[in-house]
C-alpha cells in the first residue's frame, strides 16, 4: 500500500511536507485469506453432524416415533455425530490454545521415554482391537526436554493413533526413542518415531499434512473419528518447542513421523512426576 499524508501547512510559501507510507499488505492479506479459509472450513465441518442430528431428530418425532428398532438405531447414530462434534470442538480448542501460547517457551523438564510410555499404555486397548502389535524401543534413559507435558502427550498421542488408525490393521506399530548427539552448532537432540507398516502416504500430500483439515481420504478419516486437526497440532506444538517434524512414507511400505527436540541436559530440577525410576 502506498499513501500520502495531506500536505502540512506551509506558512511562508515553503516546499508542502510529503511524507509516503510504504506498507507490504501481501502477508497481511495471506492472514486474512488462511483465517477466513480456516472459519469457512470448521463451519462446515460441524454443520455436517449438525444437519445429519436434525434429520434424525425429525424422523424420530415423524415417521419413527412408533418404531423402536429405528429408534434405537437413530439414537446410536445421533450419540456418534454428537461425539463427533464434542471432538471437534476439543481439538479446535486444543489448537487455538496452543498457538496462543506459540510465542512462550515451555519450561517444564519432561521425560520424554515416560510421555512415550504412557501413550503406548493407553492405546494398548485400541492396538488389540485392532490386531495391531504396539511396541516401544527406548534403549537408554533419561529422555529429558524442555516441555509442556500436555502438549507433548498430545503429540505423541495424535501420531500413535493415526498409526494405529492408517496403519492397517494386524500389523505392527513401532515407538522408538533416540539421541543425536551435538554437531556443530547443533545441539544434542533427542527424537521420538512412530513407524507403521501401513498403505504409507503419496509424496505429493506430504507438504500439506499439518494444515489444518487436509486429510489424504476424507471419507476414512471421518469414517475413523477424525477431525484433521491433529497434525496441525503436531505442527504448532512443536513449534513452541523449537523442534522439528519429519514425515517419511512410501506407498506400500509404511509410514514414519518422527519428532525432533533438543535434549535437555543440565539437569537441576526435576518435576517430582519424572523423578520416579524410568
Ligand atoms: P485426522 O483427524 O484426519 O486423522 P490428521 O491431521 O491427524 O487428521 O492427519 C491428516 C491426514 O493424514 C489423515 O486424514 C490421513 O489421511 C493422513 N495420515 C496421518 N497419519 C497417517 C499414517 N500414519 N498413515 C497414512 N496416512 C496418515
Amino acid at each position: 500500500q502506498i499513501g500520502a499524508l495531506p500536505p502540512a501547512d506551509t506558512p511562508g510559501g515553503g516546499q508542502p511536507n510529503v511524507v509516503l507510507f510504504l506498507r507490504d499488505l501481501t502477508s497481511a492479506r495471506r492472514l486474512e485469506a488462511m483465517r477466513v479459509d480456516f472459519v469457512a472450513n470448521a463451519s462446515h465441518e460441524l454443520r455436517t453432524p449438525l444437519a445429519s442430528l436434525s434429520g434424525f431428530i425429525e424422523t424420530l418425532q415423524g415417521p419413527a416415533r412408533d418404531d423402536p428398532r429405528a429408534r434405537e438405531q437413530f439414537l446410536g447414530i445421533m450419540r456418534t455425530q454428537a461425539q463427533r462434534m464434542t471432538r471437534l470442538i476439543d481439538d479446535l480448542l486444543s489448537l487455538s490454545r496452543i498457538e496462543l501460547r506459540e510465542h512462550v517457551p515451555p519450561t517444564q523438564i519432561v521425560c520424554l521415554k515416560r510421555i512415550a510410555r504412557q501413550m503406548v499404555e493407553e492405546k494398548a486397548p485400541l492396538a488389540a482391537e485392532r490386531g495391531i502389535a504396539l511396541t516401544l524401543d527406548a534403549p537408554e534413559p533419561p529422555y529429558s526436554v524442555l516441555g509442556d507435558r500436555d502438549e507433548l502427550l498430545r503429540v505423541v498421542e495424535n501420531l500413535v493413533e493415526n498409526a494405529l488408525k492408517y496403519g492397517g490393521s494386524g500389523g505392527l506399530v513401532a515407538v522408538s526413542l533416540g539421541r543425536e548427539e551435538a554437531s556443530g552448532n547443533r545441539p544434542p537432540q533427542l527424537t521420538l518415531s512412530v513407524r507403521d507398516a501401513g498403505p504409507g502416504i503419496a509424496p505429493e500430500h506430504i507438504p500439506r499434512l499439518t494444515e489444518r483439515f487436509y486429510r489424504v481420504d476424507t471419507a476414512s478419516s471421518r469414517q475413523q473419528g477424525g477431525t484433521g486437526l491433529g497434525l496441525a497440532i503436531v505442527k504448532h506444538a512443536l513449534n513452541r518447542h523449537r523442534g522439528r517434524f519429519v514425515i517419511e512414507s512410501e506407498v506400500g511400505q509404511g509410514t514414519t513421523m518422527r519428532v525432533i527436540l533438543p535434549e535437555h541436559r543440565t539437569g537441576d530440577q526435576i518435576e517430582a512426576p519424572d523423578m520416579r525410576p524410568v
